[in-house]
């Protein structure tokens, strides 16, 4: 390996010199991935996977090779709302990624159930060991940038994926209504612990846009967004409105036609985000 930072939280190779108290798992080991940007939120159901596929929209728009990992493993919803429904194939040791029409490479648990619909009911640690075994196990190709669709919520799960992927960066998703405050610094100080810088704050369903007067009505209370932005001083922030025609892509696995621009700012510090080791 060459080129040692002795920063483990940032490398995914298993040299003889890591930091033993490091947990970081190395990728396949003919895997590249370049960046790895975790998408996170305090609860489900605040827009976190729509928000991850708009990011690896936008990156796909503008050339790069991409990937989406779903660790949401008991609420898997990236290969619905990118269309992709094969089972993944795999043999000894591998398993290789789905790719989406637009060509995303995406890893999720139902591209592993017999039938989608089948619930995962595992306990917390099967569920957080199969986030990371995608991870470890698939064969991620030549991928510029890797969005994670973390698993909600601050708890044992999303910690172990934390600690066992290196990541470039963390974008937090809430919504107005959510206790986006405690939420928010709850995310920050994890990624604080883990070294990792906080790119970004997405607002979803911040506000909804009359189509007849063109208001902006904010449905679910005021916008914090910019409050937090910069109270945590965020290196970007963005307001999502509640559109109809988005949650429409996604609900027919057409979410590549979808507008990106409200997450723009977002998009060009990932851009600039570190790179990680292989
Ligand atoms: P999470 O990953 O946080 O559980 P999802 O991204 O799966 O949440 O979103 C939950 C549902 O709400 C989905 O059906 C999604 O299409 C819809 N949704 C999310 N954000 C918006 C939005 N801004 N406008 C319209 N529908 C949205």
């Amino acid at each position: 390996m060459s080129d040692c930072t002795h920063d483990c939280s940032t490398c995914g190779s298993n040299c003889g010199s890591r930091d033993k108290k490091s947990f970081i798992k190395p990728l396949h080991k003919k895997a590249r991935v370049k960046k790895v940007i975790a998408v996170a939120s305090g609860k489900g159901g605040v827009g976190k996977s729509l928000v991850t596929s708009l990011l690896a929209v936008r990156a796909l728009a503008r050339g790069y090779r991409v990937a989406v990992l779903d660790a949401d493993i008991t609420g898997p919803s990236i290969p619905k709302m990118f269309g992709v429904h094969e089972r993944a194939r795999g043999e000894e040791g591998t398993i290789y990624p789905v790719c989406s029409k637009g060509g995303v490479q995406t890893m999720s648990m139902n591209a592993l159930l017999e039938h989608e619909e089948d619930p995962v009911v595992w306990r917390g640690s099967l569920i957080a060991g199969a986030a990371v075994q995608f991870w470890t196990d698939v064969l991620w190709q030549d991928v510029d940038i890797m969005f994670i669709d973390m698993p909600p919520g601050t708890g044992d799960v999303p910690l172990s994926v934390y600690q066992s992927i290196p990541l470039s960066g963390i974008v937090i998703v809430t919504t107005p209504q959510d206790l986006v405050e405690m939420i928010v610094k709850k995310a920050v100080k994890m990624a604080e612990m883990m070294h990792i810088p906080v790119l970004g704050l997405a607002e979803n369903m911040s506000y909804f846009a009359c189509p007849d007067c063109g208001k902006k009505h904010e449905i679910f209370g005021a916008s914090k967004a910019e409050e937090l932005g910069k109270k945590y001083a965020f290196l970007a922030t963005a307001r999502i409105p509640i559109d109809p025609a988005v949650a429409r892509l996604a609900d027919e696995g057409r979410i590549e036609e979808a507008d990106t621009d409200a997450l723009a700012e977002i998009f060009a510090q990932i851009e600039g985000a570190r790179e990680i080791k292989n």
